[in-house]
């Protein structure tokens, strides 16, 4: 049976998003990730027409279609924050990062579900997520908002299934929100896809608590750190905790087949590499 794998990497934008579909197409990949904007300020400048144009053109130059592209939002949004201020700057700035994604066309937004802070409780926290999703989703069109799982760390929630669950089930538009599942998050929050039969066990349990028809997109990362540390530190795939059976098995299961699969491992050099070594593991 032939199979639709989409394999790419989180490329840099710097100089403006069009150059991400060249460095993309650089390193042999047919998906990626990009930041729209820097994601480390709260407020960039609007897309420029000259910019957005480009980066359709250099996207179906390099044969990268809407659905095999996953940008991220910036890492200071938190959706579930516990405070009203805290709360409306993070919507506002959710709002502008899905408006640039419908200006260049794209249908997906990957973001960090957020953080209680230790000021409210998990299921607050959710239900304001969500309620964040609904406020920018009827806002614009055409875009789909992606959550991530995340690995638990500090006060992030979304390190388990049943809390992206619970944010999906109070989203009104369910045919505009997915997930994306973070392998290295996945594994330091406690899903043990490394064992043979904790790996038949994990997406099971997706299926069963989220449903495999919300699963948008993968991260694919090694980890730095132990099952169920609750710490984000990706690794280059096989250097890791994870290592390099994890990956073989992961891109031989067709279930991933027709989404975006993203490293965001740390060392961009191997990235070409990666990229080869997963597709030669589907030969095998
Ligand atoms: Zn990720
Ligand atoms: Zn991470």
């Amino acid at each position: 049976m032939s199979r639709n794998i989409f394999l790419g990497a989180h490329v840099s934008a710097s100089g403006g998003v069009e150059n991400a579909p060249i460095n993309a197409a650089a390193i042999g990949a047919n998906a990626f990730a990009l930041f729209t904007k820097n994601q480390r300020q709260w407020v960039a400048k609007p897309l420029s027409d000259e910019s957005i144009e480009a980066f359709k053109q250099n996207c179906e130059l390099h044969g990268f279609k809407p659905e095999y592209i996953l940008p991220h939002d910036s890492y200071l949004i938190n959706l579930g924050h516990p405070d009203k201020i805290g709360v409306e700057k993070s919507r506002a700035a959710f709002l502008d990062e899905m408006q640039r994604c419908e200006q260049l066309g794209l249908v997906m937004l990957n973001f960090h579900p957020g953080s209680h802070l230790s000021e409210i409780s998990e299921d607050e926290c959710l239900d304001k997520i969500a309620e964040s999703i609904n406020i920018a989703l009827d806002k614009t069109s055409g875009v789909m908002a992606v959550i991530e799982n995340t690995a638990g760390q500090g006060s992030n929630v979304g390190y388990r299934f049943e809390h992206l669950a619970h944010i999906i089930s109070k989203v009104e538009d369910k045919s505009r929100v997915g997930v994306c599942i973070d392998t290295c998050h996945a594994y330091t929050s406690g899903y043990d896809l490394v064992d043979d039969a904790g790996y038949v066990e994990t997406w099971k349990a997706f299926d069963e608590i989220v449903g495999a028809s919300y699963l948008k997109a993968i991260h694919l990362n090694d980890s730095k750190k132990p099952l169920g540390s609750k710490v984000d530190r990706h690794d280059s795939l096989g250097l890791g905790l994870m290592g390099e059976p994890f990956f073989s098995r992961f891109i031989q299961d067709s279930r991933f087949d027709n989404m975006p699969i993203v490293l965001e491992t740390p060392d961009e050099d191997k990235w070409a590499g990666e990229i080869a070594w997963l597709r030669g593991q589907t030969l095998i």
